[in-house]
């Protein structure tokens, strides 16, 4: 059997009643084939349509030997029937209703690819060799194949293109679809690539034959006209084996793409009481007070830390030679400073001492090496729900209350005495 595909004969056909053909299970699944329909199935880098027959929902659509295979389930949520629905059964009348809102941005989003693609051709010689249509983006491969003098589109030569495909959607071009017997016939037409098949030959066209923005071979699913489109975006242009990868979106993809992007600028310029226009110099003047601050803070850290250190020398000489262990409370310092602070005695001071950050409630150790300070973290830490550890010279002891820290530190202190 053949399924007339109604798409074919217009693409506007959003409901229409059909007979079944056959009704066949495969793997649990329920497979339908109709005498005609209208739901796409899947190819050419054009994702099937979707919609509704009868009570059951359309998941997925197929096509092998010229037959669209529809594999359906029974409704669910609103459109669920009463009850159970009745089985489809072969020569049962059903009415048919296509998901037209996935549909209209199928076509929206392929016909965009078609000028696009046109339009690389026109400009640069560049040849599409490769579509994918993402849930965020669409991209197209362009290989540079056909002008030698043509060697990169950079994004600058992307955004001209971007312009010229924009002015066919704005001259509302004619988008027609043509069907040729042989490729003979077919190849009279202005076609930008090679064709595949050698009859029944279908060719899509945007713009008049004489002077054709888009001419190649397609089955896909597009609108009548190019103003249907409504826009084309380009993101940005990457490198792509040999070849030049264009990031884009068409129609209400574009347009939503626009709305979140605007948002974000709206929302971040209000942060910093600014227009959108004034945004970025008014960032760039934030990030330079930001870098100001940041150096009068590291000045200032590093006068705490030599008065600290002033402190703590004095400290130790009234202790005296004999002292094995100096433990002194930081104010102020985080962890890493006091780390920082650590350093000036690493490797060079007499016994071990533990700087004890108030901030953090943790401990450095530091030591000439003849005392592990790595081994006491490794030893005792863990006794009062401690972490961290070290070398001979140095270690962290992270604790999460003063209380588990100073018991770390006494048992320290016994341990070493
Ligand atoms: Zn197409």
């Amino acid at each position: 059997m053949k399924t007339t595909r109604l798409y074919q004969q217009d693409r506007y056909i959003k409901e229409w009643d059909a007979q079944i053909t056959s009704v066949t299970e495969d793997n649990g699944s329920l497979i339908v084939t109709l005498d005609k329909s209208a739901f796409f199935p899947e190819g050419g880098g054009q994702s099937c349509d979707l919609g509704m027959m009868g009570d059951y929902e359309v998941i997925d659509v197929q096509e092998k030997d010229e037959e669209v295979y529809h594999k359906v389930k029974p409704a669910e949520g609103e459109n669920s029937a009463d009850g159970k629905p009745a089985p489809l059964q072969e020569g049962d009348a059903v009415h048919c209703v296509l998901d037209w809102v996935r549909r209209f941005d199928n076509m929206q989003r392929h016909c965009g690819e078609h000028i696009l693609s046109g339009i690389f051709f026109a400009l640069f010689g560049g040849v599409n060799r490769g579509f994918h249509m993402g849930q965020d983006y669409m991209t197209v491969d362009i290989s540079l194949e056909e002008d030698p003098d043509v060697k990169e589109i950079t994004y600058e030569d992307a955004l001209r293109a971007e312009l010229e495909a924009n002015k066919v959607i704005w001259a509302d071009e004619p988008v027609t679809v043509m069907h040729f017997e042989s490729r003979e016939e077919a190849e009279k037409m202005p076609l930008r690539k090679a064709l595949a098949f050698d009859e029944d030959i279908t060719i899509v066209s945007v713009g008049s034959i004489e002077n054709a923005a888009d001419c190649v071979a397609c089955c896909g699913t597009h609108p009548n006209t190019a103003g249907q489109v409504g826009l084309i975006k380009i993101y940005k242009v990457e490198n792509y084996k040999g070849m030049f990868r264009i990031y884009f979106e068409a129609g209400a993809r574009a347009l939503n793409d626009y709305r979140a992007k605007h948002n974000i600028l709206t929302e971040l310029s209000n942060k910093y009481s600014s227009s959108i226009e004034d945004f970025p110099s008014k960032l760039r003047a934030q990030e330079e007070k930001l870098a100001d601050a940041k150096s009068e803070l590291h000045q200032i850290k590093k006068a705490f830390t030599d008065n600290e250190c002033a402190k703590l020398d004095a400290l130790m000489a009234e202790a005296g030679d004999d002292s094995k262990v100096t433990v002194y409370e930081v104010e102020q310092l985080g962890l890493d400073d006091v780390f920082n602070m650590a350093k000036r005695y690493m490797g060079s001071c007499k016994g071990l001492i533990m700087l004890y950050s108030i901030k953090d409630t943790s401990y450095i150790l530091v030591s000439d090496g003849n005392i592990d300070c790595g081994g006491l973290v490794k030893e005792y830490a863990s006794f009062y729900k401690g972490k961290g550890g070290g070398n001979k010279v140095s270690a962290r002891g992270i604790f999460t209350s003063k209380e588990d820290a100073e018991m770390f530190a006494d048992l320290v202190q016994k341990h070493l005495k």
